[in-house]
């Protein structure tokens, strides 16, 4: 579970996030979705403890990992995270096998149990042939794939996407959202998905926070922000104008 309570952001003088509070299960597929600008990044990157939160608490299953009051963060890498970005950021020099072995290296695996771990992903993903390419080998969607599949490798109770699809064409972009809850599904881990595409946000989310300045219009399910969009803003983005 992802708990996220009165959370807010300083740079300098300006508040990227104002006051954010939201709360969801275990297993959810939370979209954070709104215009550019609107802070979706920033709390991404609090949850994934890039960044610390001015004030506000994050806690992942009870446990505190973030608390701007005090001032500390857990770090990146023990947290249960997972982070996928809009660009893929493969390593050049590294096979696809290689990149997606390099967490489990890092997190001490022996080889055999690193080796098969790498199987899995390969498969869960659909690109065992690809094992043996470098990056620059593979198109976009593929190497999306292979970012997924070092993201989940090592088994993070949280996946973090930010605007993974927005590299790809408009029909590749469809698949892959089907693809994404595959993945999601099959690792039982609970994701937040970062978009600004009001189509992604509404057929993938269970979950649904609309973004606007900073501030949460409204959190709720899909169906629920269709049926009751509370301001004229969530209206319009989910397309039903009053
Ligand atoms: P987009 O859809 O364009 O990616 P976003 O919703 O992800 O937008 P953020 O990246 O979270 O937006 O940025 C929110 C605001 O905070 C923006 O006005 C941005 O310029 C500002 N901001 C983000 N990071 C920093 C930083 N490190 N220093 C100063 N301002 C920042
Ligand atoms: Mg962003």
């Amino acid at each position: 579970m992802i708990q996220i309570e009165s959370l807010h952001k300083q740079f300098g003088s300006y508040e990227a996030v104002q006051g954010v509070s939201l709360s969801v299960p275990k297993g959810a597929f939370l979209v954070l979705v709104g215009p550019s600008g609107c802070g979706k990044s920033t709390i991404l990157r609090m949850l994934a403890g890039l960044e610390a939160p001015t004030s506000g608490t994050i806690t992942f299953g009870g446990n505190t990992v973030s608390d701007g009051g005090r001032g500390w963060v857990i770090e990146p890498s023990r947290r249960d995270t997972g982070l996928v970005f809009q660009s893929y950021a493969l390593w050049p020099h590294m096979t696809v096998a290689g990149n997606i072995d390099w967490p489990l290296k890092v997190a001490g695996l022996d080889r055999d149990k690193r080796c098969s771990r790498v199987g899995e992903v390969l498969d869960l993903l659909g690109i065992g042939q690809l094992a043996a390419r470098y990056p620059n080998e593979i198109s976009g969607g593929q190497q999306q794939r292979v970012a997924i599949a070092r993201m989940i490798a090592p088994k993070p109770g949280i996946l973090l996407f930010d605007e993974p699809l927005s590299n790809l064409d408009a029909k590749l972009r469809v698949e892959m959202r089907t693809e994404l809850l595959r993945v999601h599904r099959a690792t039982g881990a609970t994701s937040v998905y970062v978009t600004h595409d009001q189509v992604e946000a509404m057929t993938m989310a269970t979950h649904v926070a609309v973004m606007n300045a900073g501030r949460i219009e409204q959190f709720g399910s899909p169906g629920e922000l269709v049926a009751r969009p509370r301001t004229a803003f969530v209206a319009t983005f989910v397309g039903t104008p009053p």
